[in-house]
Parts: C-alpha cells; sequence; structure tokens
C-alpha cells in the first residue's frame, strides 16, 4: 500500500514518493521584515502534494510569519511563493520581480485551508452554519450541496451531533474540531495548521491531535503543521524542518530530526522537552 511505501521510505531517511511530483507550495528567497526585524531570512521551502511537514522552533523564529505569507495575510518584502503553479505575491518577469495581481492571491486562497491557535469561529452562527457560510458564498454551492459536504466533515471531526448549537455552548477542543471541519469543507490542497492546540485546556489537546492525525493518514492533501507538540510532530510528519531566527536550520524525517539532529541550535531545543 501507500502508506507501506511511506513507512519504508522514511524508515531510510528518504523522501516520500510524491517528492517525485512538481512541489504544491514552492517558496523562493523569502524576506519579511517588522520594522528593522528580519523575520524571515531567504526562505526556501518546498511542499510536495500529500506531504506532512511539521514546523517546530522557538517562539518568535519566524514560523507564524511563515504561514502569513502563504494565507496571504503578510506581504513578504521580496521572493516568490507558488501555490500549484501560481504566483502570490511577485512574479518574475524578465529577471525582474514585479507584483503578482490581485486575482491570483484570491484564487489560491482557495487552494489553502488555515487553522489557527484561536479558533474563530462566527459566535453569532450555528456549528452548521460555521460550515456553509464559505462553501455558498466562495464557491457558490447549493445550501443543500455545503449543507451535505459540512455534515460529512463535521461526522469526521466528530461533531455531527452539535450542528445546531452556538460555538460558546462547546469546549475549547470541540470548537477547534468544527475550525477543522470548516476548513475541510472548502476541499483546500493544502492545510496548514498553526499551533491549532496551543490555546486549548490540556484536557482537550487529545482530542484534536487526534483528529488531525485521523485526516493526514487518510487525506490525499498536503499539510503545514506548526506545533510544540514534538511526539505528535514525530508521528505524523514526513518531514520535520527546524526553524530558528528567521531561516530553516535543519529539515529531514523525523527519526533523524529527533534522533540524529546535527546542529547545536537544534539540540539545545529539543533538550527543553525532555
Ligand atoms: P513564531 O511563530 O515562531 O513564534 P512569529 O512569526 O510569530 O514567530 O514572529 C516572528 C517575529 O516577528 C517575532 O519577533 C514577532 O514579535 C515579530 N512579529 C510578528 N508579527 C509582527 C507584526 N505584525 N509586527 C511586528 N512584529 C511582528
Amino acid at each position: 500500500s501507500d502508506e507501506s511505501v511511506k513507512e519504508s521510505v522514511r524508515a531510510e531517511g528518504g523522501m516520500p514518493p510524491s517528492r517525485k511530483a512538481e512541489p504544491i507550495v514552492k517558496y523562493r528567497g523569502i524576506n519579511k521584515y517588522f520594522g528593522d526585524h528580519h523575520v524571515l531570512k531567504d526562505i526556501d521551502f518546498d511542499l510536495y502534494p500529500g506531504e506532512r511537514v511539521a514546523i517546530i522552533g522557538p517562539s518568535g523564529s519566524g514560523k507564524t510569519t511563515m504561514a502569513r505569507v502563504l494565507m496571504t495575510l503578510e506581504r513578504p518584502d521580496s521572493g516568490t511563493i507558488e501555490v500549484g503553479g501560481r504566483h502570490l505575491w511577485h512574479k518574475e518577469v524578465d529577471g525582474k520581480l514585479v507584483p503578482a495581481d490581485e486575482k491570483h492571491l484570491h484564487e489560491v486562497r482557495g487552494d489553502i485551508g488555515m487553522v489557527f491557535q484561536h479558533f474563530n469561529l462566527f459566535p453569532h452562527m450555528t456549528i452548521l452554519r460555521n460550515c456553509t457560510e464559505a462553501p455558498i458564498k466562495v464557491l457558490g454551492l447549493s445550501r443543500e450541496e455545503a449543507e451535505a459536504r459540512a455534515k460529512r466533515m463535521l461526522e469526521k471531526v466528530g461533531m455531527l451531533d452539535k450542528i445546531d448549537q452556538y460555538p460558546a455552548s462547546l469546549s475549547g477542543g470541540q470548537q477547534q474540531r468544527v475550525a477543522i471541519a470548516r476548513a475541510l469543507v472548502m476541499r483546500p490542497k493544502v492545510m496548514l495548521f498553526d499551533e491549532p492546540t496551543s490555546a486549548l485546556d490540556p484536557e482537550t489537546v487529545g482530542e484534536v491531535l487526534e483528529v488531525i492525525k485521523e485526516i493526514a493518514r487518510e487525506g490525499e492533501m498536503a499539510m503545514m503543521l506548526i506545533t510544540h507538540e514534538m511526539s505528535f510532530a514525530r508521528e505524523v510528519a514526513d518531514r520535520v524542518v527546524f526553524f530558528d531566527e528567521g531561516r530553516i536550520v535543519e529539515q529531514g524525517p523525523p527519526s533523524k530530526i529527533f534522533g540524529n539532529p546535527e546542529s547545536d541550535r537544534l539540540r539545545d531545543f529539543l533538550k527543553r522537552f525532555n
């Protein structure tokens, strides 16, 4: 099966088979400043179809900013990002970077689903409405189609029995599961999770990680997971990327990153979790 091929490739420290394809996400030379603060330093990064990449690193190292430039929530100062071959921010014309047009941004946004630390569901809408708004308004689905799709996704995250409730009546973990369903309803090519459990009560962290693992197990979807949960990263990721001070310092299969880290900075970072 695919899974066993992946396992054996992973055990050999190689890349998953999907690497033969073109990357679905491609960062080249991305730089981002906040004032004088150089937050992303010449980032090159590829994400392949179906690949699960965990991004780890100290607070303030630029992980969220790396996600936000992909989500088009921040504009990089230089460099290019492509999603499915389409340029997000700048494209090269005759060797020069020129701004990509807004139409592209709008289209590419639809390829990416994001789950943040704070679930930000719409408080005045039921769980079902939370999951049907975007497919109706953005994808143009009928209410029936949108509801059928939303119910399938809510079932997947174990929230089907809560569809008529409002967010405030749910636990943080349950709200985060709804936020995951809401993102999946859009059938994104890439799912981006930015510390999806770090704002949760400890007792609800596990249920959210389980849901994400389940999606990772079944899906064709590429996933980028920014996380402080090292055992989760180890279990779910094909590749782990270690970020420090705005750079990718080291990356590789989880067995290598956690079992045999090369850089002092990664070794020091991992000590905090022992
Ligand atoms: P991480 O996700 O690794 O914790 P971030 O990407 O959130 O790191 O932040 C990287 C650095 O950029 C931090 O020093 C942070 O304070 C700074 N930063 C992030 N967003 C902004 C902003 N909108 N304005 C100014 N500084 C910011």
